[in-house]
């Protein structure tokens, strides 16, 4: 408050007081009616009490400061000099409404009365003055109930169901034979009045106020008491708003929707806000007041499709209004407004809440109506970068999910993993969907899991979607997901998978195996049966390529957009692609290069020569088991390199640990397998099962896999370098560049890097002696132990760069396991534990400070050093935004999170210029 004795910001006749830059003193709606005051909207004169007030009011025991009477008093007869009417006035009254609104909007929180100042005299004033008894009458029985309740706190009581205002009201409209509130008449609505009395007085032993000025202190008390209501205290808290913010309380004359037919209330949008389209639509009702249109008594009609016939001059009015509020405002409003007798009022103004496929379409039609530039565009709070995620992704159509619901098909809820949605027949094994989806590629499959694994690769991507019963947004099934572009829900526990008898069920609903089942992964719902979905154009552009580029004007706005983002951000972007195909969609969406390329995804799919690797007794025939390999690890490679043209593709090194290609589940599911590698290697079916006893870990994230592996088998680094370093000559052979960078995981100490980078050497050379070429290559390695960001100096003298493996530093950092965490993350949430999932978004004092240590004791040691991250992280817009600070040379993440990742890079370096 810019004067602590100005208790009183006046706003009418072109002037005002306050302005939108005093939102925290005079809340939302006080400093926009006062801006729409100066700059010639039309607004009901008022004038807003601060909410430096209302905190006053709160210390004080509802005590009101000194100075503030007279400042109301004279701010009053000033609305009234504008509004040529009077307060308690037998000729012409003055009413008035007393509106809360806070710094941030609180919708339907706190407390509003209307048509204050009536009495029994005023209202014989108002019906002759307007000629219209029946709007005098309606208007002074809104005022009692409102008041009532408001401020008297005349409501349902515990043991009643029905406000006792509303079942008079009832009582009166059967008694009259009418369906409509407005089609009682004047003598209906003074009966009513005398009987909503009665009830005030009966609850209260008190008789309704009867002095305008009275009634209006009365109603500023409760207005400011509603900031401490409970639903708002909880709103708040859910909202993190502040208690110590306080409300304001506007005063303001009141105009009439209820004068007639040609009088209208209604609440509107200047572009619509689900899909983004230009033209002001909203709803309204005829004839009626204020909260009449979100209440539900009558349905409203839509103003873009009858007020056009309607009320012509006043959609003109309406047009012509949100035109210049969005070019003050340069965004699109969200307002309220009163049609009085053919002519508009605006009630209020805010900025419009939006979905991401409207955020995109309203930022880049502003800039190409020249009202904001690009930079403007871009910022976070016009388009959160996660929202882009939406027009990427297939969805319901919403009526056709409303019906569902209706229709009792919610089955159970999940965490929201892959956004998307997907329906489809149930399939309860990966091999089962891959069987269907060869027999016929156009059904629709739903995979449907306790849990997924690397093996369930390929049916899940010949699935639409995946359900899980277990695991956290961080376990493999989202993350599979997420990668492939699916629609994933995980963790839905109250679903019973039962694999044996081929059934799905939650409580009595039991579904078999190719049921239809629905899967909204923005949400989390399942749904019974089938659920129309529309796919994304942009997809359809980029990815499918079964729209022109020409012909999408989504797509159109979406690459300009991504245009800007390319001009503003500094840090890299690239792309976790396992497969050439996951590469090509990757680079439609804007991939730089890969940042990590996973090779045990190419192990899952050569099972056999694993086997028979791990099995292996003797050296000579582990490497003839892994050289089996050499060729297709050499073409994944290949095909690696051609499609990403020059651009650095990160291999890492094999990773997990053995157990994941051969354990006691694999005997146990397939139970000739044991007898079947017996034969294949000639060694008894007793040995299979030892080694596979052996193979088994506690705690699989913690043993025998990263560098480990290839340290004590070097046959298989020597392998996989070899395949590497073959693919790159002979792709270069073809006219293409290649840069590979060779990562090795899971390194702690400099001797193991040290370890596995003579190996990838020696295996370089003798290739290109081999070949007489020589490729361009680097050796590097993940950062995913606290050991090697604390001893990053020493690491980078091997490292040539480093790539954080957030997931696993995640893991180890906290002591956290990804895989079991589910069973306590969300008591954390809901208690305020953790203030977020630290697996989906970079835990900032934990991780992010072991990544700003690697940081600089890397480049301590190698000034150019170059950085990046790779986890699931790569591709939350705010670890996006941590990695830019920390200096990080890019982030990789998923093909279809790519996009996102861009924006947000733009956004942070946008708003730390
Ligand atoms: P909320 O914050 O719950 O939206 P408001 O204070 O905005 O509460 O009031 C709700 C509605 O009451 C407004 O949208 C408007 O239609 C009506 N209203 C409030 N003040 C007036 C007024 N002075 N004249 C006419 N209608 C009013
Ligand atoms: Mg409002
Ligand atoms: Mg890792």
């Amino acid at each position: 408050m810019a004067d602590p004795t100005q208790f009183v910001y006046f706003f009418g006749g072109g002037q005002a007081d306050g302005s939108t830059e005093m939102k925290n003193s005079l809340g939302g709606k006080g400093a926009n009616l006062a801006e729409m005051t100066r700059i010639g909207v039309q607004v009901p004169a008022g004038f807003t009490i601060p909410t430096e007030v209302c905190n006053y009011f709160s210390d004080n025991d509802g005590a009101f400061p000194e100075g503030l009477k007279e400042q109301v008093v004279a701010a009053l007869e000033r609305v009234e000099e504008v509004m040529g009417a009077r307060l308690g006035s037998d000729t012409n009254p003055l009413l008035v409404s007393c509106r809360s609104g806070a710094r941030e909007s609180m919708p339907g929180m706190m407390d509003t009365v209307l048509n204050i100042g009536l009495n029994d005299h005023s209202v014989q004033a108002l019906a002759e003055h307007s000629g219209n008894a029946q709007f005098a009458w309606d208007s002074y029985r809104r005022f009692i109930q409102m008041f009532g309740d408001v401020v008297l706190g005349v409501r349902a009581d515990d043991d009643e169901h029905e406000d006792p205002f509303e079942r008079l009201l009832e009582a009166k409209k059967a008694s009259a034979g009418v369906k409509y509130d407005s089609e009682l008449s004047a003598e209906d609505l003074q009966e009513l009045v005398s009987e909503f009395k009665a009830l005030v007085k009966q609850r209260t032993g008190q008789d309704f106020p009867e002095e305008p000025i009275d009634q209006i202190w009365a109603a500023i008390g409760a207005v400011f008491g509603s900031w401490n209501n409970d639903r708002a205290f909880v709103y708040r808290r859910d909202y993190g708003i502040p208690h110590s913010w306080g409300t304001a309380c506007n005063v303001q004359a009141m105009v009439y929707g209820n004068l007639g037919d040609d009088c209208a209330t209604g609440v509107g949008l200047t572009r619509d806000c689900s899909m983004g389209a230009p033209g002001f639509n909203g709803d309204y009702l005829i004839n009626a007041q204020g909260e009449d249109v979100v209440a539900g008594i009558r349905t409203p009609k839509r103003i873009e499709t009858s007020l056009k016939d309607e009320m012509p001059e006043v959609y003109e009015q309406l047009e012509t209004i949100g035109k210049t509020l969005e070019n003050h405002y340069q965004e699109v409003q969200d307002i309220e407004f009163t049609v009085q007798k053919g002519r508009v009022w605006l009630l209020q103004t805010r900025n419009a809440k939006r979905t991401g496929f409207a955020a995109v379409r309203i930022a880049v039609d502003l800039v190409n109506e020249g009202l904001i530039t690009p930079e403007q565009a871009l910022e976070k709070r016009r388009i959160p970068a996660d929202d882009l995620n939406q027009l990427l992704q297939p969805v319901f159509d919403p009526q056709k999910k409303a019906l569902a619901e209706t229709e009792g098909r919610l089955l159970t809820k999940g965490i929201n993993a892959g956004p998307g949605a997907a329906s489809g027949h149930i399939c309860l094994t990966a091999a089962e969907a891959e069987r269907l989806h060869n027999i016929d590629p156009e059904k629709p499959l739903i995979l449907v899991r306790r849990e997924t694994s690397p093996e369930d690769l390929r049916g899940m991507r010949a699935a639409e979607g995946i359900l899980t019963a277990f695991g956290g947004a961080s376990s493999h099934a989202a993350l599979v997901s997420r990668q492939m572009g699916k629609t994933c829900i995980v963790g839905a526990n109250e679903l019973n998978v039962d694999y044996i008898a081929g059934t799905v069920s939650v409580g009595d609903i039991v579904l078999k195996t190719g049921d239809p089942i629905s899967i909204d992964g923005f949400t989390g719902e399942v749904f019974t049966g089938m659920v129309d979905t529309t796919p994304s154009e942009i997809v359809n552009v980029l990815i499918k390529k079964t729209v022109a580029p020409e012909d999408s004007e989504a797509y159109q706005r979406y690459a300009q957009l991504m245009e800007w983002v390319d001009q503003f951000r500094t840090l890299g972007v690239r792309t976790n692609a396992d497969l050439p195909d996951q590469a090509v969609d990757a680079l439609a969406f804007g991939a730089e290069g890969i940042g990590l390329c996973r090779t045990e995804h190419m192990f899952v799919e050569h099972l056999e020569e694993i086997r028979e690797m791990i099995l292996a007794r003797d050296p000579d025939t582990r490497l003839a088991a892994i050289n089996r390999l050499l060729p297709f690890q050499q073409d994944e490679f290949t095909g690696l390199f051609r499609v990403m043209q020059g651009r650095p593709v990160t291999i890492r090194l094999l990773d997990p640990p053995l157990h994941e290609f051969l354990s006691e589940r694999h005997l146990q599911e397939q139970p000739d397998l044991a007898e079947e590698l017996a034969a294949q290697l000639g060694i008894s079916v007793e040995a299979v099962r030892a080694r596979t006893a052996e193979l088994h870990e506690e705690n699989p994230m913690l043993g025998h896999r990263g560098c480990r592996l290839g340290i004590v088998y070097p046959e298989i680094t020597a392998m996989q370098a070899r395949a590497i370093m073959q693919a790159a000559v002979a792709v270069q052979a073809e006219g293409i560049e290649v840069h590979p960078e060779v990562m090795v995981p899971l390194v702690g100490f400099q001797t193991e890097i040290d370890n596995q980078a003579a190996i990838v050497r020696e295996t370089a050379d003798a290739v290109f002696a081999e070949t007489g070429t020589t490729i361009e290559y680097q050796i590097g390695t993940m950062i995913e132990v606290p050991r090697a960001a604390l001893r990053s100096d020493e690491i980078a003298e091997t490292a040539e760069f480093f790539s954080f493996g957030t997931n696993d530093l995640t893991q180890t950092c906290l002591g956290m396991s990804r895989d079991d965490y589910g069973g306590f993350i969300g008591y954390y949430r809901e208690n305020d534990i953790v203030p977020f999932d630290p697996f989906q978004s970079i835990d900032l004092g934990g991780v992010g400070r072991l990544i700003e240590l690697g940081v600089a004791g890397g480049r301590s040691t190698r000034s150019d050093l170059k950085i990046g991250i790779c986890g699931e992280h790569g591709g939350d817009p705010a670890s996006v935004m941590f990695c830019h600070h920390a200096g990080l040379n890019y982030v990789s993440c998923s093909p279809y999170r790519v996009p996102i990742a861009r924006l947000a890079a733009a956004q942070e370096a946008l708003a730390s210029e």
